[in-house]
């Protein structure tokens, strides 16, 4: 008797195969048996004819743990009813573990505010402990991230790493990778990884190879200089031959956008030459940002208390306000998305806030992030549509949420690629007609998968544990947008985790993820 078996379905089984009908048996955590026409009992059976039966889609790009939706949404709705069943977080240089002292949980901070925060672990095994003894709608692995690593040594001083301080670093990256975290992760643009040196960069690196485990990074650059900071993860990437994902590709505001081209090309160069490079990408042209990112360089190094300092001094003010009239950035028709302990700001454009203040759009800015203790996030629409096409459609592509997990029942202005990022991608296929499904699919699944190095899950086949999207192509879509954030998607019609019935006609039905770990 199988516990659950999906009949009829077009199976699209994530190796980039054309999809096929048959039946999928599904026995405790793992598929049994795919085949044309399975006859055997089953105590569920679902029809799924006309539907696309895929793997469960893998979120190699998230972040729920730094915005603490992990633990205060365990559920994971908006990513279950988007067909994602495993998340990987520690991106973007910061993760919960390890912790090398108190400072070091710090590198959150930017999403979320720590205070009434209970940590009960310090190193990656605790971590993965405490994870695997709590129930989540999805499975979960996790990256170290170099921040944290960072942060726990330097705190918020600005300066480099002692010989000393490097070894410890080495070992305590060891370690956690050891334990069973799935790569590291770097945030170049933040605070505590500013500074970093490609040398620098290049030692920490090195570990990941004997591990054989890849990098995520964040570039330092996202605008004018994001040639050279393609360049300077090739380089990373080459000099260790190790794997490197550039986390949520993009390029920022219109007089930048020239610059495609030359992005592409020295992708596809390196890529050809032999550089394990990919990266990954959400389907939507507005991002979303830490505002104090835009702030000049020299005035958010060294983290949060810096940057009031700055805002707050005379000097050093105007300093910020005449480095921000020249940015050719569009800051009226940003929308505050979250300001802590700000919720007024929340939902506004800058422009609507400095009206309302009677003061520039620039010292707007520099007010709201002041309120806020610098933890301000931003809608920005700011890139081109095609090239986001372009880049989803990319044989270099994953396409990720970049999100964190949400129930839909929050106060929170969140991104709309939270609950749709997958469903506007399916949508964009069959609309835009610019990849086969399967080519399409492999992309949520069995190219992360790869770059995970974990053989289990990703594919559609006997033995791999019950991962599993059904959704209609015809009409899957994603609804959130912009005012209405929480919007789930339309057209999932199941999704198991680990050979359970997860989350069915927009509910949730059981909290069965897992902890991955290599
Ligand atoms: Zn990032």
């Amino acid at each position: 008797m199988y516990d659950i078996l999906i009949k009829n379905g077009t199976v699209i089984d994530g190796t980039g195969s054309p999809g096929k009908i048959l039946d999928v048996a599904v026995e405790k955590s793992k598929i049994v048996e795919v085949a044309a026409s399975i006859t055997g009992q089953a105590l569920q059976t679902i029809d799924a004819k006309n539907k696309f039966v895929t793997p469960g889609f893998i979120d190699i790009q998230n972040h729920s743990d730094s915005y603490w939706t992990l633990f205060d949404q365990p559920e994971q709705k908006s990513f279950l009813s988007q067909g994602i069943t495993s998340i990987i977080i520690g991106n973007c240089g910061a993760s919960l573990a390890p912790l090398l002292n108190q400072e070091s949980i710090k590198t959150i901070q930017k999403w979320h505010n720590l205070s009434g925060i209970n940590l009960n672990w310090a190193s990656m095994p605790e971590f993965l402990q405490m994870l695997k003894a709590k129930s989540f709608g999805v499975n979960v692995g996790t990256l170290v991230g170099h921040s944290t690593l960072t942060r726990g040594l330097l705190g918020d001083q600005i300066r480099k790493l002692t010989l000393d301080e490097v070894k410890i670093l080495d070992k305590t990256l060891r370690d956690a990778l050891d334990a069973g975290a799935l790569g590291l992760s770097m945030g170049l643009v933040y605070a505590h990884e500013v500074n970093s040196s490609l040398p620098e960069l290049r030692a920490i690196t090195a570990n990941l190879k004997p591990a054989n485990k890849y990098l995520s990074v964040h570039l330092r650059s996202e605008g004018s200089q994001i040639l050279d900071s393609i360049d300077e993860v090739i380089d990373l990437a080459s000099f260790h031959q190790i794997p490197i994902k550039i986390s949520h590709l993009k390029i920022r505001n219109k007089n930048n956008w020239h610059l495609f081209d030359q992005v592409v090309s020295k992708l596809e160069i390196a890529y050809h030459q032999g550089v394990k490079i990919s990266f990954d990408v959400y389907p939507y042209d507005t991002s979303w940002s830490v505002l104090y990112t835009y702030l000049p360089k020299w005035a958010y190094e060294g983290g949060r208390s810096h940057i009031l300092e700055a805002i707050a001094g005379d000097m050093s003010r105007r300093k910020i306000l005449d480095y921000l009239r020249d940015q050719n950035q569009d800051f009226k028709n940003l929308i505050v998305s979250d300001a802590w302990g700000n919720s007024n700001f929340v939902g506004k454009t800058i422009g609507q806030i400095a009206e309302n203040q009677n003061v520039s759009i620039e010292n707007a800015v520099l007010n709201i992030i002041s309120a806020a203790k610098a933890q301000v996030m931003v809608f920005d629409h700011n890139l081109s549509a095609e090239q986001v096409e372009l880049f989803c459609a990319s044989p270099l592509s994953m396409i990720a949420t970049d999100g964190a997990g949400y129930l839909g029942k929050s106060s929170v202005l969140a991104h709309p690629r939270n609950f749709g990022a997958m469903p506007r991608f399916l949508k964009m296929v069959r609309e835009k007609k610019m990849l086969k499904w399967e080519s399409a699919i492999k992309k949520l699944t069995m190219e992360p998968a790869s770059l995970l190095r974990i053989s289990d899950r990703g594919v559609i086949a006997k033995n791999n544990k019950a991962d599993i999207a059904i959704f209609d192509p015809q009409t899957v879509t994603d609804k959130a947008d912009y005012v209405n954030t929480e919007l789930l998607s339309e057209g999932i019609d199941a999704v198991l985790v680990n050979g359970k019935m997860a989350y069915k006609n927009k509910q949730i039905f059981s909290l069965n993820g897992q902890v991955i770990k290599r």
